[in-house]
C-alpha cells in the first residue's frame, strides 16, 4: 500500500496533491492493478481500468487544462454523469491545482447560472444533456471561457473533451506548480435538506482525512471493490420492487468520499454508468454479475432492499462477494439493520459525516454495534457533545455534535471545511469559541458545530438526536424526530415516515408523523390504524414522544434532495401554513 501521510493536522506550507501522492505512487508501485471496473447499465461495455491509466490519462488532462489556458487557482465545474473521465479528469485538475466543483449531472439551466457564477468557474466540463442546458444560460451572468464536452452526442461547434485528449502524447507529463495542502481543491455543494445547498471549499489535505474513511470503515484495500450508491437518489413508486433509485448525479461530496477512501487505500471503485431509473432488482443484480465486496448507499436505498420480497430471493440466492456494507447521510433504524443482516448475514455500519467534514463517527472495525447509534469517533477527531457556551457536555446529556478544530498547540485538523463560499465572496464557518474554560484550552477553544445534536453514552458512542432546526420542543420535552421515525418505521403498515414538529397553542409544538402505508396498512381503517400507531410508539419509545398528529401521505408526497433525504424543513413550512398544498422548500 502507498504510504501516505497520517497526520490529522494540517502543515499549511507542505506540498500535497492527491494525483502525486497517491495515484502516481500507485502507478509506479502497482500500476496495472485494477483503479475501476466500470460498466454500462446493459452490461454491454465493461472496462477494467488500472493507476497507470489514471496517472497517465490525468497527466494528459492536466496539461489539456494548461493548454486551454486554464491556472492553477481557476475553477472547474464538473457535471458529468458517471463515466471515467469524471475521474480522469478531476485528477487531472488537482494535478494542476484547478479547484473542482462536481455537481449533479441532473441540474437544470437555473441550478447551473446559479453555480456557475457563485463559484466564479472559468471552465464547464459536461455531458450532451448538461453543456446543453449550460448553452441556454446568458453570457453574462458568468465568467465561464471554456466548455468542453466529455459525454454523449457531439453538440455540434463544442469542443470535445476526447479530440482534445487525443492531441496531447501518452507519455508526456504535466509539470506544474506543486499544490500546497491548505491550498483550495474543491467547492462542493451541500445536500441543500435545509434550504439551498451550500457550497462548502476543502483544501488538499481533504484527501487525507479520507484515508480512515478507506480503511476504518469500509475496509478498503487492494484488491477490493467498491460501489458507492450514496450520492444517488431515490425517487418512490407503489412497489418497493420497482422503486427507481435514480443515478448519474456525482455531484455530492460522497462521490470524493468513495474515490479518496478507495484510492487512497489501493482498493478500486465500481462505477455503474446509469440512464434513468434504476430498480432495486438491478441492484441486486449487479451485486450478482461483479465481484463488488463493498456496498455503501444512503439509509433511503437499503430500506427499499429490505422489502420482503426482494430479501427473500437474497436470502436464496447469497451474493458471494459482498461482505461489507455501509450507510451515511441520514439516520439508520435497527429494523433495516435487522433485515437485512437476516438474508445477507451482512451488518450495516452507519458512518456520520457531512459535505462539511469527513467521517466524523461510525461503526469501524473491531467496535461492537450497537443499532442506532452512528457508532464511536472515527480515529484522530475529536468529536464531541457541547453546550451553547463550548463546555463539554456530560454524558447523555443532549447538545450540539461539534469536532475541535485545533490541537493544543494551535494546529488544525484537516478534513474540516474552510469555509462557505458566499455569493459575496466571503467565507464563513459556524465556529464556537469556548470562552467559559480558559484555564483548559480544550483544543484551542474552537470549535466546529455541525448544526446537529446529539448525545454521548456512558461507553462513548454517539447517538444522533436531529438536525437543531429538526428537534421538535413540545411542553418543555425536546424530541428528536429520527427516533420517532425508526419506531414507527419498525411497523408492519409504515413504509415510509418523516417526523416533524406542527405547531400548537396548547404545547408549544406536538409530534406529528406523515407516514406512507405498506400495502398491509392500506388495508386496515385509517381511524383504528393511526390509534394502532400511537399505541405502538407509547409503548416502544417514551409515552411523550408518540404523535399526536398523524397523516397518511401518498408515495411522491415527501420533498426530497437530490440524495433522497427528506426535506422536513418544506413539511414544517406545510404545518405551519396548511393552506399550502404541496411542500417545498
Ligand atoms: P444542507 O446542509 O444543505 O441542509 P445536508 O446537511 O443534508 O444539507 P450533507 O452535508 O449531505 O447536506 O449531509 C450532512 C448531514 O446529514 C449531517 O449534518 C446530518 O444531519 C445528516 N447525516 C449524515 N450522516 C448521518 C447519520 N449517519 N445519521 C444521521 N444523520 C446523518
Ligand atoms: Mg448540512
Amino acid at each position: 500500500m502507498v504510504n501516505i501521510k497520517d497526520s490529522n493536522f494540517l502543515v499549511p506550507d507542505d506540498p500535497y496533491n492527491f494525483a502525486v501522492n497517491v495515484v502516481d505512487k500507485h502507478a509506479e508501485v502497482a500500476g496495472k492493478s485494477r483503479a475501476m471496473l466500470w460498466s454500462d447499465v446493459t452490461d454491454t461495455e465493461v472496462r477494467d481500468l488500472s493507476y497507470e491509466y489514471f496517472s497517465q490519462k490525468s497527466h494528459q488532462s492536466a496539461i489539456l487544462l494548461r493548454e486551454l489556458g486554464i491556472r492553477k487557482g481557476d475553477k472547474l465545474m464538473l457535471l458529468l454523469s458517471r463515466v471515467s473521465s469524471w475521474w480522469e479528469i478531476a485528477t487531472g485538475a488537482l494535478r494542476a491545482g484547478v479547484i473542482v466543483s462536481p455537481c449533479s449531472s441532473l441540474a437544470t439551466s437555473k441550478d447551473i447560472e446559479f453555480r456557475a457564477r457563485v463559484s466564479e468557474a472559468s471552465i464547464f466540463v459536461g455531458d450532451a444533456m448538461t453543456v446543453a442546458a449550460f448553452l441556454k444560460i446568458s453570457k453574462g451572468s458568468h465568467n465561464v471561457r471554456r466548455v468542453i464536452q466529455a459525454d454523449g452526442d457531439p453538440i455540434p461547434g463544442v469542443q470535445q473533451y476526447q479530440d482534445l485528449m487525443a492531441q496531447i502524447p501518452g507519455h508526456r507529463k504535466f509539470h506544474g506548480p506543486i499544490t500546497k495542502s491548505s491550498d483550495p481543491a474543491f467547492v462542493f455543494f451541500t445536500s441543500g435538506t435545509t434550504g439551498p445547498p451550500k457550497m462548502v471549499v476543502h483544501n488538499h489535505a481533504y484527501s487525507i482525512s479520507h484515508v480512515t474513511t478507506g480503511k476504518d470503515w469500509l475496509l478498503l484495500e487492494p484488491g477490493k471493490l467498491y460501489w458507492n450508491l450514496a450520492e444517488q437518489g431515490v425517487f418512490s413508486s407503489p412497489s418497493t420492487l420497482t422503486t427507481g433509485l435514480m443515478g448519474q448525479r456525482l455531484g455530492w461530496a460522497k462521490a470524493t468520499w468513495a474515490w479518496f477512501a478507495a484510492w487512497n487505500t489501493g482498493a478500486a471503485l465500481y462505477v455503474r454508468k446509469l440512464q434513468g431509473g434504476f430498480s432495486a432488482q438491478d441492484l441486486a443484480r449487479t451485486l450478482h454479475r461483479y465481484p463488488i465486496t463493498t456496498l455503501c448507499a444512503g439509509p433511503t436505498i437499503y430500506r427499499q432492499l429490505v422489502s420482503p420480497r426482494l430479501l427473500e430471493k437474497i436470502a436464496a440466492e447469497p451474493f458471494s462477494r459482498l461482505h461489507h456494507c455501509v450507510a451515511a447521510g441520514e439516520a439508520l433504524e435497527r429494523a433495516v439493520i435487522d433485515s437485512w443482516k437476516a438474508a445477507t448475514g451482512i451488518e450495516i455500519k452507519d458512518g456520520y459525516g457531512q459535505t462539511e467534514t469527513p467521517v466524523l463517527c461510525g461503526n469501524f472495525v473491531g467496535n461492537a454495534v450497537k443499532p442506532g447509534s452512528m457508532g464511536l469517533p472515527a480515529s484522530g477527531i475529536p468529536l464531541s457533545i457541547v453546550n451553547d457556551v463550548g463546555e463539554e457536555c456530560p454524558i447523555n446529556e443532549e447538545g450540539n455534535i461539534a469536532v475541535a478544530l485545533y490541537s493544543s498547540n494551535g494546529d488544525r485538523l484537516i478534513g474540516i471545511t474552510d469555509g462557505y463560499l458566499q455569493p459575496d465572496g466571503s467565507k464563513k464557518l459556524n465556529l464556537l469559541t469556548c470562552k467559559t474554560n480558559p484555564d483548559e484550552p480544550a483544543h484551542g477553544g474552537k470549535w466546529y458545530l455541525t448544526g446537529d445534536r446529539g448525545y454521548r453514552d456512558e461507553d462513548g458512542y454517539f447517538w444522533f438526536i436531529g438536525r437543531a432546526d429538526d428537534v421538535i420542543n413540545s411542553s418543555g420535552y425536546r424530541i428528536g424526530p429520527s427516533e420517532v421515525e425508526a419506531v414507527l418505521q419498525e411497523h408492519p403498515a409504515v413504509q415510509d415516515v418523516a417526523v416533524v414538529g406542527s405547531p400548537s397553542a396548547e404545547r408549544g409544538e406536538v409530534v406529528k408523523a406523515f407516514v406512507v402505508l405498506t400495502p398491509e396498512g392500506l388495508r386496515e381503517s385509517p381511524g383504528a390504524l393511526i390509534k394502532k400507531l400511537q399505541d405502538y410508539c407509547k409503548k416502544e419509545a417514551a409515552p411523550y414522544k408518540y404523535p399526536r398528529k398523524i397523516q397518511f401521505v401518498g408515495h411522491d408526497f415527501f420533498p426530497r434532495t437530490s440524495s433522497g433525504k427528506i426535506q422536513r424543513a418544506a413539511l414544517r413550512k406545510l404545518e405551519k401554513n396548511p393552506a399550502t398544498l404541496s411542500p417545498r422548500l
